[in-house]
């Protein structure tokens, strides 16, 4: 529609993208009632007629997908605090923006009587989403440092406000910069949910967060605070690093990826209905699969944020699922207190029907060596 396509796999709507397109992902259920994501591939010109097109779409539940691309700075404030306390919180946020990178922000609302809920966008480029996330998190110290010095005033933030970005908790997501992360549009709610996300005097198409780059601007570079290079992570800035005296310090040594153990492949082709159905029952992506050489399994992450283990939805985390040759499927869970243990998942027989007959097909023994077909 409108020259618009629509896929309902990631991986699908990515391939051929121009760097004129944008992805959109819709929430919409699927035949067993489930909220599943539509995604939608257009220019932004494509996308308005689309929007205008359905005029019961009042809020029609659209996300960015945040590619690798040039990004603006972003943020998702969230907390069950008082709405003043919070409203405090946003003040020091905002004027830090202000204050470190000279760009007033944009705040767009989709609060409830029971929590607090901001989106924040500014009119700044970063090289991409992981260096938004690194920006993020110098906020996050320049917060904290506050706070362990005592500093009653500084950049125009008064102490007290300060303090409000941590009460109770600090009220910044800090897990959301991550590969192709959905961010909610303005003008959208989930879908289920009557909390529309809302901007004063803009539109989404003014609000995005990524929008192509104008002419002879030059994205900034944010490196963490140690010079190294931000990457793609769902570790809270809390759990990274720590305050010592006055020097910041990590807590985990940067993640390596093991290298000896697992090996970037994909499925074998009679295991495909697994895949499938795995792809839609818990929105594995399939392009993430690793083999493990010692233990034979294939481990692969997914988008889904419902967790058997914890019997809830995660807020800052995916799940990932190990797929056994045997037959057997778990889910695991990054999550502090399921990442030690694990979860069966039923995949309906018959979609591991044409990976085993292809292991138990018979063979002439007597004849010697005979070709199987695979
Ligand atoms: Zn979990």
């Amino acid at each position: 529609m409108f020259g618009c396509t629509t896929e309902f796999r990631l991986r699908d709507i990515l391939e051929g993208l121009t760097c004129d397109q944008h992805i959109i992902a819709q929430d919409v259920k699927n035949k067993n009632g489930d909220i599943i994501k539509r995604y939608i591939k257009g220019r932004v010109d494509q996308l308005k007629q689309l929007w205008a097109s359905q005029p019961g779409w009042v809020a029609p539940h659209w996300y960015e997908i945040c590619l690798e691309r040039p990004t603006r700075l972003f943020m998702d404030i969230e907390s069950t605090a008082p709405a003043d306390v919070v409203q405090r919180g946003l003040t020091a946020i905002c004027k830090y923006i202000e204050y470190d990178l000279k760009v007033v922000p944009e705040v767009m609302n989709s609060c409830s009587e029971q929590k607090q809920s901001y989106h924040i966008v500014a009119p700044v480029f970063f090289k991409n989403v992981y260096h938004v996330g690194a920006w993020v998190r110098k906020c996050y110290q320049y917060m904290q440092t506050r706070i362990a010095v005592n500093k009653e005033n500084h950049a125009g933030i008064s102490l007290e406000d300060v303090r409000a970005v941590h009460e109770p908790e600090c009220i910044i997501d800090t897990v959301v910069y991550t590969r192709n992360r959905a961010f909610r549009m303005c003008g959208s709610s989930k879908l289920g949910s009557p909390r529309v996300l809302t901007h004063p005097r803009l539109a989404w198409h003014d609000l995005m967060v990524q929008p192509a780059l104008p002419p002879g601007v030059e994205p900034l570079t944010q490196l963490e605070f140690d010079d190294s290079e931000p990457v793609s992570t769902s570790m809270s800035a809390g759990r990274m690093f720590h305050l010592e005296g006055d020097t910041w310090q990590r807590t985990n040594p940067i993640q390596q990826h093991s290298g000896t153990q697992s090996v970037v492949g994909s499925f074998p082709r009679k295991l495909e209905p697994v895949v499938r159905w795995l792809e839609d029952h818990w929105l594995m992506d399939r392009d993430s699969a690793k083999f493990n050489l010692k233990r034979g399994t294939w481990i692969c992450s997914t988008r889904c944020h419902r967790c058997l283990i914890a019997e809830r939805d995660h807020r800052g985390n995916h799940v990932f699922l190990v797929i056994s040759p045997n037959g057997r499927v778990i889910q695991r869970c990054h999550d502090e207190e399921c990442q030690r243990q694990f979860m069966n998942i039923d995949v309906p027989e018959e979609h591991w029907a044409s990976w085993f007959e292809s292991w138990y097909s018979p063979m002439n023994l007597t004849m010697g060596c005979q070709k199987r077909s695979i």
